[in-house]
Parts: C-alpha cells; structure tokens; sequence
C-alpha cells in the first residue's frame, strides 16, 4: 500500500512554516536526489492570485540544494491564448510572479518535444515537452483544485497536461483538431505562415483542412484575433478524465517521480484562468508521495471529509489511472506534526 504523509496546515501565511512542512515531507520521500531536478510548477495565468507562490517553494530548493542538486523550475507552453502560450511571455509571466530564485526553463521551448510510444486505449503516442522528457527524476508539486472537465485533483492534471506539448494537450482536449470560427477571422494570414501542413485554409469562407491537419495547435497559439480554438463539443468528460491518466502514464514512465501537493487556496477553477478566484473550501495543508494516483484520492479524501457532503468529483481519473499501472487508490495516510 502506497503512503502519502499529510501535514495539515490551516493557514499559509507563514512562508516559513510552509517551508519547514516541506522540507520534513520532502525527506519521507526523497528516492535520493541527485544532478539536475526539474521542479513541474505552475507559473499562474496572468490576473490569476492563487496560483502557489514563489516563496512557498522556497524550503524545497533548500532542500535540494542541500542535497548538491539544481533544481530549476519547468512548465511547458499552453493552448489557449494567454500570457503563457509561448516562451517568450510564459518566461516573462514567470518572472512577473516573482519565479526568480532558481532558473525558469520551458519544458518545451522552441517546440522541442519527445514522442513517447505507448499503445493505451485512446492514444499509442504522447508528446512531452523535451526537457522533461529527458529528466531522469522530477519532483511534480501541484496546486490541488478544480477544474471545469477533470473535477478535482492536482497531481494527474500536473502530470499529464502539464508536461504535454500544444500537440498533446489539443489531442486530449479535442481529439483533436482545431476549429476556425470565420466570422472572427481577419484574414491576416498569420496561421498560414505557422501551420506545417498547409491546413490552414483562408480563402472565402477560412476553415481548417480536418483531412490534413495533424492537430499540433500551432495555429491557436497564433492566431491574434482568438478566430482558432478548441472544439470543446468534442470532448467527453469521462473519456477526458481517460486521456489524462494516459497522458499522466507517459510523462512519468521510466523516471522517478515524487509529487507533494499544496491544498491550500482551493478554487472551483484552475491556475490557467486569468481571473481573480475565491478559494471554495478550507485549507487542508501539504501533501507528500511517491505514487500520484494515492496522492490525490488521499487530497480528495481528506476535503471530502472537512468540507462534508459538498461535492468534489475526479475520481474517474484515478479509476483509469489506477487500471492502467499509474498507481493506487489505495493508501496509508502519514500524518505529521
Ligand atoms: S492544428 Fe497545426 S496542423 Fe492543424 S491547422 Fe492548426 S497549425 Fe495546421
Ligand atoms: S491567424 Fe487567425 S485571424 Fe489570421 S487568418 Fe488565421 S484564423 Fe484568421
């Protein structure tokens, strides 16, 4: 059985009994660091306020550090358009957000991305961003939440849309081809320059060619007028949640992965909305494991059981998850002081 230590923590205004609760999580599950770690955070959209903070993460790069490693920190490049879809400005949103002490490196700067192949149910191909695909270890820290088609959780949506390219994150979101919604299209031609198989049709009526578009979501990155998005309608949430524990499968396969989980701020929504959120329940505290699947059935457990008989889905994730080797929902829950 698969142990997640808990400290509970009702209040994280003090950044260094944070870092303290860090520290002794860290240790419990330390696979003995060594080298170059990539730390897989979220920087915060632009206009967001409770994604986690810069000087929360401060007692885990001194334990790292402790250790002789360097930790740098990674995330890779969104899909939608915002401050985060390409290097330049995620780079430059990290900084704003005060991500300044270790180096910010984007998993997949300049595209650069690994195809993993693994034949699953709905894929038998991923792409990861290449700095992260390359790690030997990793350690995943997340924001538990919600989000509009996962429910809640932390660890899996760090895991799995966290460390995907454009290309893997529109084949779990859509399935995966961008729609051009003409009558927001100016015509500027911009898509057409990026597109890598001449997809992009501008003509009387702009639409993308679904017949040769390969789904890399380039154009939605692009696009300046917001005319290319996702084609929501064709995503069910329940094979969502499936394509999440295979994409979340791929990005820690042959490497080893520690994941610590900060229950605090606990939105309805997720640290890519620009907006200022309301926290929708208590904070719970931190969280530390070595198996991401009990590390949020634990989260889940534990704000199921505060927050009474409010509603906290994501449990089908981890069902899948759990089916496919990513881990177990069953745990031991360490609690400390
Ligand atoms: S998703 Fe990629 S391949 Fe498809 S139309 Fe957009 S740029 Fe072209
Ligand atoms: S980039 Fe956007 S606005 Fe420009 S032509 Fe393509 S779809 Fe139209």
């Amino acid at each position: 059985m698969e142990k997640v230590y808990f400290i509970a923590m009702e209040d994280f205004s003090d950044k260094n009994k944070v870092n303290e609760a860090s520290k002794k999580l860290l240790a419990k599950v330390d696979p003995g660091f060594s080298g170059s770690i990539p730390l897989k955070i979220h920087f915060g959209e632009k206009g967001n306020i409770t994604f986690i903070k810069p000087e929360n993460y401060e007692g885990i790069i001194e334990y790292l550090k402790d250790k002789k490693c360097e930790p740098f920190f990674t995330d890779t490049n969104v899909l939608y358009k915002g401050s985060r879809t390409i290097t330049k400005d995620h780079l430059e949103t990290a900084k704003d957000h005060g991500f300044t002490q270790i180096p910010v490196r984007i998993a997949d700067e300049e595209d650069k991305v690994t195809e993993i192949k693994i034949k699953l149910k709905h894929f038998d191909s991923f792409f990861i961003g290449k700095r992260i695909a390359d790690a030997k270890q990793m350690l995943v820290i997340s924001h538990f939440k919600g989000h509009m088609m996962a429910g809640f959780g932390g660890a899996i949506k760090q895991l799995a849309m966290g460390c995907a390219n454009r290309r893997g994150k529109l084949a779990m979101h859509a399935h995966a081809k961008p729609i051009l919604n003409p009558l927001k299209c100016t015509k500027c031609m911009t898509c057409t320059k990026h597109c890598p198989v001449d997809a992009c049709i501008i003509s009387k009526i702009p639409h993308v060619d679904k017949k040769k578009c390969i789904g890399c979501a380039m154009c939605i990155a692009v696009c300046p007028s917001g005319a290319m998005t996702i084609n929501w309608l064709a995503v069910r949430p329940k094979t969502f949640n499936e394509m999440l524990a295979e994409y979340a499968f791929a990005a820690q396969k042959d490497k080893e992965v520690t994941y610590i989980s900060f229950a605090t701020q606990i939105t309805k929504h997720c640290d890519c909305e620009g907006t200022e959120m309301k926290p929708i329940a208590k904070d719970l505290g931190l969280l530390a494991s070595r198996d991401p699947i009990a590390l949020d059935q634990a989260c889940l457990d534990l704000i199921r059981k505060q927050e009474g008989k409010k509603v906290f889905s994501g449990e089908h994730t981890l069902e899948y998850g759990e089916e496919i080797g990513l881990g177990s929902r069953k745990y031991e829950l360490i609690t400390l002081d």
